[in-house]
């Protein structure tokens, strides 16, 4: 394929629309006129982990913020403000963190390799390995840790939500969103459950917050 490869993009967005429009006329006046999803997804940027293709969701359906190993960093401004939107504005009842085995930024974060100015962004994941090295030393071997280190990073990252103000404050208000953390098989397609965490499920006193309201 040459450097037009691109054009097939726009054609099948043509393709798609007259798809939508054969359907139902009306497709996309109505979904114009309403945003109201009940899912936000965090996933990982990776392109064979299409968080609506493998969960059977439509537009207007899916809240996304995607990064490389779908993390939940606090101090990550785009990140914050998918969530404080969501929540806050758009009154999302589940927020979905979904990792994917196989992940390139996790294998990334456990080599010993040199990534430049990556390497600030995989620190993250690397301290999350060092947090849980006597688990992962016990595995049999890189592929489990591999595997396993996964699972772990995504129910970090799902405890890093419960950790934020906007989060706390909608749990004590409205007993929502409720917290997910899932992991993508790529081998089978599967999406698997790790964790859930609901407003029962306040973090350590150290995290928490003193929030007006009933
Ligand atoms: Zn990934």
């Amino acid at each position: 394929m040459g450097m037009e490869d691109y054009r097939r993009l726009l054609a099948d967005n043509e393709r798609w629309v007259a798809e939508r429009l054969g359907e139902d006329p009306d497709y996309f006046t109505r979904l114009k006129g309403t945003h109201n999803p009940s899912y936000v997804w965090i996933g990982c940027s990776d392109s064979r982990v299409p968080a609506e293709t493998i969960t059977g969701c439509q537009p207007g359906d899916l809240f996304v913020h995607r990064n490389v190993a779908n993390q939940v960093v606090h101090t990550d401004l785009n990140m914050l403000t998918v969530v404080f939107y969501a929540v806050e504005e758009l009154r999302a009842r589940h927020i979905i963190v979904c990792g994917h085995y196989g992940c390139g930024g996790v294998k990334a974060a456990m080599s010993g390799q040199d990534f430049g100015l990556i390497n600030r962004w995989l620190q993250n994941i690397k301290d999350c390995a060092e947090r849980h090295q006597d688990e992962l030393a016990a595995l049999p071997d890189e592929e489990a840790r591999s595997r396993r280190l996964i699972e772990l990073n995504v129910i970090e990252q799902v405890d890093h939500l419960a950790k934020t103000s906007v989060v706390q404050r909608a749990w004590k208000q409205e007993g929502r969103p409720w917290l997910h953390g899932w992991v993508y098989d790529m081998r089978t397609g599967r999406l698997k459950e790790l964790v859930l965490r609901t407003a029962a499920d306040l973090p350590h006193p150290v995290h928490r917050f003193d929030l007006d309201g009933p």
